[in-house]
């Protein structure tokens, strides 16, 4: 892997734009448990599909806000890895660094990185229904909370199954793609869209693609370059190089 990893290295101290795509094996690393792990007690016997969703919500928001809670709070207990904290250093060092994510534990902004997409939105926010009202501290949500504004619903602040990502951010992450000179791709499994149609986007805009993922997935295909290691692995190992080379 050491060869693969100079090629990284040199392409990233050699870029004036890169962009990023981290997927649940970015968080899977801090140790948080992932959408389809096991839940305990009585959330046991419901499946995520039939909790993230706007029928369910509907159906009953105080039930549907009481598992977000709980998904909040095992959040609290966990930190950004060290994968985390080399790309919001990296972005410090480059001049043009966006992170496009699918996840929504809001990992990338603790570990201190500005500029990121957040294409399924996240844990710690809450939207309204019916009006354009957000807000992202949520500590003293009530178990079924309205919106201030307009007094309609406030609903948690994440993409549901079966919803159309956010059309802002799908934009925003499509010109990050389509304008990077590299392209790593972290920790997705190249089966939920957009990360494969960005990595294919960077590809077109003749960037160079590389996918850290420990094993194949469809962006392969399309990578310049993959190494088959843990995200914080891999990222530490790239910095190492990247810094040896005197940047
Ligand atoms: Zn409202």
């Amino acid at each position: 892997m050491d060869g693969q990893v100079k090629r990284v290295a040199e392409w990233l101290a050699q870029a004036r734009s890169v962009c990023v795509s981290t997927g649940a094996g970015m968080t899977a690393e801090s140790g948080v448990p992932t959408f389809r792990d096991a839940q305990p007690g009585h959330w046991s016997r419901f499946r995520p599909e039939d909790l993230a969703t706007p029928e369910a919500f509907d159906r009953d928001p105080r039930f549907v806000w009481g598992w977000y809670r709980r998904r909040r709070a095992k959040l609290r207990k966990i930190e950004p890895h060290v994968g985390h904290v080399l790309l919001s250093e990296w972005e410090s060092r480059l001049p043009n660094f966006t992170v496009v994510t699918q996840n929504v534990d809001g990992l990338h902004h603790r570990a201190g990185s500005q500029h990121v997409i957040e294409l399924h939105g996240r844990l710690d926010a809450a939207r309204c229904v019916s009006c354009n009202y957000q807000r992202s501290d949520l500590d003293d949500l009530g178990e079924d909370p309205k919106c201030p504004d307009c007094s309609e619903r406030l609903r948690p602040g994440v993409v549901w199954f079966g919803e159309a990502l956010p059309s802002g951010a799908i934009e925003a992450a499509y010109a990050a793609a389509g304008t990077c000179e590299l392209m790593l791709v972290i920790g997705t499994s190249g089966v939920v869209q957009p990360a494969a149609a960005l990595a294919g986007a960077a590809r077109e805009a003749h960037a160079h693609v590389v996918e850290i993922n420990p094993a194949p997935t469809p962006i392969s295909d399309v990578a310049d370059v993959c190494l088959r290691s843990t995200c914080s692995a891999a990222l530490s190992a790239i910095d190492v190089v990247w810094k040896a080379m005197g940047a």
